[in-house]
């Protein structure tokens, strides 16, 4: 039996909820997508939150952008070590990615580098929060704050996390955004929220959300325009969630404390059962944060005696599925030739590329599938 590297965890309220959805007749953006917006905010447990739903983490990147007017001629500080959408999102704008080397330790980005990086064109800076573990904040909010640039947090591995005791979420950069892709600490299939304190953000948000139709304009005129009426303030975008995904969000949501303790026990049990072995383990939290575990990243030693290629082959050979996170985008096609980006200028992000593996991690995976993967580890490794 080949186990694969992820699998969501869907069970039967999930699939309950969804063919309730079905039968009633609201398939798009309707009550269920506000119940799973209000139980979302319930769950991060901060009234002064407005948590608005997106058709994915990518849209809500670009939403946020978008609100605090970036455009031609800004610049975004982004890490290299990331998946491409943290990118990607800032040349929708048309404004330039800077890139910037992580912390060796930690995966995130060096605080460092994002302060040497920053020039007067610098608008914004979006941290991501490797595999669940949190970025610097204080320390990226404080610099930010010191030159005005804004903190938009690319929580896409982080649910939960906490961050010197505040989740993630609900720390004070300036907007948050979290995934709901299939193979995220939880799914709505496709999916994301986009969490702000700032009213204005999140009006911006809203209208651009859905085809720039304002709904102040709309509600202003509602008494005395008749039903069909509405204003389009800007080009707006399609980027809201359907009742059918948020259905799904809606149960995820319930089980989300047990999912996090689902992924700290199988940390916790790779960490007993692979620590004689010649690798490193991933970085742990400290003072008061904790790690959400999406993924399990593990380095493999200099002198272990196998390419990390060839050990990645093995696993499968085995019936186990690995993966790499991330190729970093310094050394991607489009990213390199557009911005001449080279690999003197990112050696954490190098370094942690070439050795690092994810091994399967996540709430479906039982101890015995975990055993498995720690058997073939430690076989690949002594062999
Ligand atoms: C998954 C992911 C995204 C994009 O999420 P989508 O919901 O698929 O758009 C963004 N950033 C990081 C770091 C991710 O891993």
């Amino acid at each position: 039996m080949f186990l694969p590297f992820a699998l969501p965890d869907i069970g039967d309220d999930e699939i309950n909820e969804v063919i309730d959805s079905l039968r009633s007749g609201w398939v798009t953006t309707g009550p269920k997508t506000k119940k799973f917006e209000s139980d979302f905010k319930d769950f991060l447990g901060d009234n002064s939150l407005d948590c608005i739903s997106v058709n994915s983490a990518t849209s809500g990147l670009h939403l946020a952008l978008e609100s605090l007017g970036i455009g031609p001629g800004d610049e975004v500080i982004v890490p290299s070590y990331t998946f491409t959408a943290t990118a990607e999102v800032v040349r929708y704008l048309g404004a330039t990615p800077v890139f910037v080397d992580v912390d060796i330790e930690t995966y995130n980005i060096s605080v460092k580098s994002f302060e040497k990086a920053i020039t007067f064109n610098t608008k914004a800076v979006i941290p991501v929060h490797f595999a669940g573990l949190p970025a610097d904040m204080n320390e990226i909010i404080s610099v930010a704050k010191e030159k005005n640039i804004f903190v938009i947090e690319d929580a896409a591995h982080a649910l939960p996390t906490l961050y010197k005791g505040m989740l993630v979420g609900t720390l004070n950069s300036d907007i948050t955004v979290f995934s709901f892709y299939a193979n995220k600490t939880m799914t709505t299939g496709e999916g994301g929220m986009l969490v702000t304190r700032n009213a204005e953000l999140a009006k911006r948000c809203k209208v651009m959300r859905l085809h720039g139709i304002s709904r102040d304009a709309f509600d202003r005129y509602t008494s005395n325009k008749p039903s069909w009426y509405y204003e389009v303030i800007a080009p707006g975008f399609k980027y809201n969630l359907s009742d059918i995904a948020s259905s799904i969000g809606i149960q995820q949501l319930k089980r989300l404390n047990y999912f996090i303790e689902k992924r700290n026990l199988l940390a916790a049990y790779y960490f007993e059962k692979l620590c004689d072995l010649p690798l490193k383990l991933p970085p742990l939290p400290s003072d008061g944060s904790t790690h959400a575990w999406h993924l399990f990243p593990i380095q493999l030693c200099e002198n272990r005696g196998i390419s990390r290629d060839s050990f990645i082959q093995s696993m499968y050979d085995k019936g186990i599925g690995c993966s790499v996170h991330f190729i970093p985008l310094h050394l991607q096609p489009y990213w390199r030739d557009t911005y001449n980006l080279n690999s003197e200028s990112f050696p954490n992000s190098e370094s942690l590329f070439s050795n690092e593996v994810s091994l399967p991690l996540y709430t479906k995976m039982s101890l015995d599938d975990a055993e498995r993967v720690v058997l073939a580890v430690r076989e690949i490794l002594n062999g």
